[in-house]
């Protein structure tokens, strides 16, 4: 039987609805675990181990850290990994994982619930079966697996916050389905070995989201001495405002006197940013604009603190950036 490692970060899938609001309660929590799915023992040899407990939207670079450290500390005595994680920002944590460790050979699953598990009817049950299964299957990834699927970790996003189908991969197919038997992608990413963990982000960076008539001049407040990175949420393929009051591009500009780099990211969830289809994304790209493509927020962010974390030099960075380092696009 598989040996897998059952590490516990928080989330709502750990809290307790009692008493008039979520509480996290670690001890319960794991008490839960083993009186009420006996059946996970069936299906692999389980070892817990609480590495935080944290709302997710608490979760920041520091714990994507510890959790890649817990990960490669255990790397030879597992062999396989599954995460319970908040929903919130669990995408961003597969993210960042994905790029802190390279070379991955083993699965590391990600899962959650949006009803704790000690509800009656929750998700929770089902998410962690499945999670448990697939991570005794041959899918060296982190992924994300939730209400029968599993989606490759730096392609999800959260796209529900009611639903059980919470998540989604817009721009890649699930990478397994699990219904009366389990379907994997052909689009695994293959094995590797010698597990690399560079799990350090700098966080010298800032997300713009436009909207029409957003004042440029709001953006004087902005320290560019200091930001590394301006992350642009355009419209549809990379757009903005270059005309009039709100012309973007002097702003633009601004950011590469600075020696900012600008990624470009789009508001649509599905398809590719394609900086040469419209006239503002030609201008944005001539000013030293990057196109994050087809990467969700979640892998667009996080790749970039973690190529900032490296060092690169601009140019490193650059073409780094529009690789694909981890099957993010
Ligand atoms: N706020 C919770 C979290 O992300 C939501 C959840 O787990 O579904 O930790």
């Amino acid at each position: 039987m598989k040996k897998i490692l059952l590490l516990q970060t928080g989330g709502t899938i750990a809290m307790q609805l009692e008493s008039g609001g979520p509480e996290l309660d670690s001890e319960s929590w794991n008490e839960l675990l083993h009186n009420e799915i006996p059946e996970l023992s069936q299906i692999a040899h389980l070892t817990t181990e609480n590495v935080f407990f944290e709302d997710s939207s608490d979760v920041n670079h520091t714990h994507w850290k510890l959790l890649a450290e817990t990960i490669q500390k255990n790397y030879q005595n597992f062999d396989g990994f599954v995460v319970l994680h908040g929903t919130d920002t669990m995408a961003y944590t597969t993210s960042a994982l994905s790029f802190a460790l390279q070379n991955l050979g083993k699965p590391v699953i990600f899962t959650g619930s949006q009803v704790p598990m000690s509800n009656l009817r929750s998700d929770a049950r089902r998410n962690l079966v499945n999670a448990v299964e697939l991570s005794t299957f041959p899918i060296p990834e982190v992924a994300i697996c939730f209400n029968d699927h599993l989606f490759r970790g730096n392609r999800s996003t959260k796209m529900s916050i009611g639903d059980f189908d919470a998540f989604a991969s817009p721009n890649f197919e699930p990478l397994a389905e699990v219904g009366l038997e389990i379907k994997l992608s052909q689009h695994i990413l293959k094995k590797e070995n010698n597990l690399i963990c560079s799990p350090i982000f700098r966080d010298d960076l800032f997300v713009l989201k436009l909207h029409p008539n957003l004042k440029p001049s709001f953006l004087d407040c902005l320290d560019l001495d200091h930001i590394k990175v301006l992350v642009l949420e355009a419209f549809g393929s990379g757009n903005m405002p270059i005309k009039g009051d709100y012309n973007l591009l002097p702003f633009l500009d601004k950011c590469r006197d600075h020696g900012v780099h600008v990624i470009i990211t789009s508001q649509a969830a599905y398809d590719s940013v394609t900086l040469d289809q419209y006239s503002s994304g030609r201008e944005a790209k001539r000013r030293g604009a990057l196109s994050a493509g087809p990467m969700t927020m979640e892998a667009t962010v996080t790749k970039a603190m973690f190529l900032l974390g490296l060092g690169f030099n601009e140019q490193e960075f650059r073409t780094k950036f529009e690789a694909s380092l981890s099957g993010e696009r």
